[in-house]
């Protein structure tokens, strides 16, 4: 009796297991067929677009403008074309299991930058927001695979960019947290919108490839439904996780973490110990984050949220016969920004206090005010900490000569190519 029991119950969780992998099996391929003719439709689109140009350019070879309007048409298009097929043959090497991660040195700062400088001119596009925040970096040097790292962040950023209204704020954290593992580091990525957000029936599927919100707000907005799949895959090849937090109206909240190995950082821990800065920075956090970096290598900071606080801080310490070795002022504060704190410090107190302005914006535009005002150097935000210490140990003195007045090279380059088709979407 009992055995016939057992036998039935293991049956009956048998047909409901059956069940289970039939309707799961539905439903994902009733996904590939709502992509596909979505697909078809993405794909023509611009395909239509690039063949119908081309037939009037030729029609018009006489004029240039029109001319030039037609190639500008069939670039964009292709660029769209092509990101949409990428991202297909990219989730297919995906689900085949072909993808294999590269382990390469990567400077996470450099990482960063790019992503930035990639992602920035969208954001100013929907005249949005946007705030990076860098936390507790101690190693900026990692092995890795730095073109998935950016695909993780560029998909992650630029869904924020699509799904987040004009003048909405974009927020992207990066924080080094310590492994278990020897030599290893856990690195969090978190990036928050006040957008559209997401009903929560959505977010069982959301890691799902070829799944998109059944929601009209986005019905507008390009997409394959593939970018969060990709950066799921990613994160797992990386033995990290991701996970959402939504409300819908008010925004969203990825954070992901991968664990990477650590190699050997070329910060000279030692050689501003016990110097001391004066930070001026309206965004309390950087403020925060940047004393606490440079308080790991020794150096004593203070910090004030505006230019006039640290005017007054500046004259009290010189008064007291306590310079500060350095300045640091944020060129975009209420009030009195960067450049007019600089030429007030420079009257009180002359020319021997070196100023540096850190900025998230491109400097070549103030760089002439800034000079003029008194301006020792500059260094581009996000901070990271290799990046204060080589600026400030150039203020050293007996070593090399006083910074130049120039602003930083222009942020490195990657192969923006391989993420146009993100970008597009
Ligand atoms: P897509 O190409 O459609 O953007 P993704 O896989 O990147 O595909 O995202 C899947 C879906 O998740 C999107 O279609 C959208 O509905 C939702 N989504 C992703 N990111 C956000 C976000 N930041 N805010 C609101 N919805 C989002």
């Amino acid at each position: 009796m009992t055995e016939e029991i057992n036998l039935q119950t293991h049956l009956m969780e048998m047909l409901r297991k059956e069940k289970q992998i039939t309707a799961d099996l539905e439903k994902a391929s009733r996904a590939k067929s709502d992509f596909l003719s979505r697909m078809s439709h993405d794909i023509r689109t611009p395909m239509n677009a690039i063949m119908g140009m081309a037939a009037i350019a030729r029609s018009h070879l006489d004029s240039e403008e029109r001319l030039l309007g037609c190639l500008e048409k069939i670039d964009t298009s292709s660029r769209l074309l092509l990101s949409i097929i990428n991202e297909v043959l990219d989730m297919s090497k995906i689900e085949s299991g072909s993808i294999t991660l590269s382990e390469d040195e990567v400077n996470l700062p450099e990482l960063v930058q790019s992503v930035v400088s990639m992602v920035q001119p969208l954001i100013d596009q929907k005249k949005q927001q946007f705030q990076i925040h860098i936390n507790n970096m101690r190693h900026e040097s990692v092995l890795g695979d730095m073109q998935r790292l950016q695909q993780l962040i560029m998909n992650l950023l630029t869904n924020a960019v699509k799904y987040t209204q004009e003048g909405g704020t974009i927020r992207l954290e990066i924080c080094e947290r310590p492994s278990d593992e020897p030599l290893t580091g856990i690195y969090e990525f978190v990036v928050e919108d006040n957008g559209i957000g997401m009903h929560s029936e959505f977010l069982s599927r959301i890691f799902e490839p070829f799944e998109r919100a059944d929601d009209q707000r986005i019905y507008t907005v390009q997409g394959t439904g593939l970018g969060l799949a990709i950066c799921k895959s990613i994160v797992e090849m990386m033995g990290g996780q991701i996970q959402v937090e939504t409300e819908s109206g008010k925004g969203s909240k990825f954070t992901a973490f991968v664990c990477l190995k650590r190699t050997e950082g070329t910060i000279d821990e030692k050689a501003l110990c016990g110097r001391t800065v004066l930070i001026a920075d309206d965004d309390e956090i950087t403020c925060v984050n940047t004393s606490k970096y440079l308080e790991t290598v020794g150096i004593r900071t203070d910090w004030v949220s505006t230019g006039q606080e640290a005017l007054n801080r500046a004259v009290a310490m010189h008064r007291k016969g306590q310079d500060y070795f350095a300045v640091i002022l944020d060129l975009k504060m209420p009030g009195m920004d960067g450049i007019k704190t600089t030429g007030k410090i420079r009257e009180n107190l002359g020319d021997d206090i070196p100023v540096i302005l850190i900025s998230a914006y491109d400097f070549s535009e103030y760089s002439d005010r800034a000079k003029e005002a008194g301006v020792d150097g500059f260094i581009t935000k996000p901070l990271f900490l290799s990046r204060l210490v080589s600026k400030l140990k150039q203020f050293l003195p007996d070593t090399e000569p006083k910074a130049q007045n120039l602003p930083e090279a222009p942020p490195c380059s990657t192969e923006n190519g391989f993420f146009w088709w993100r970008i597009m979407l």
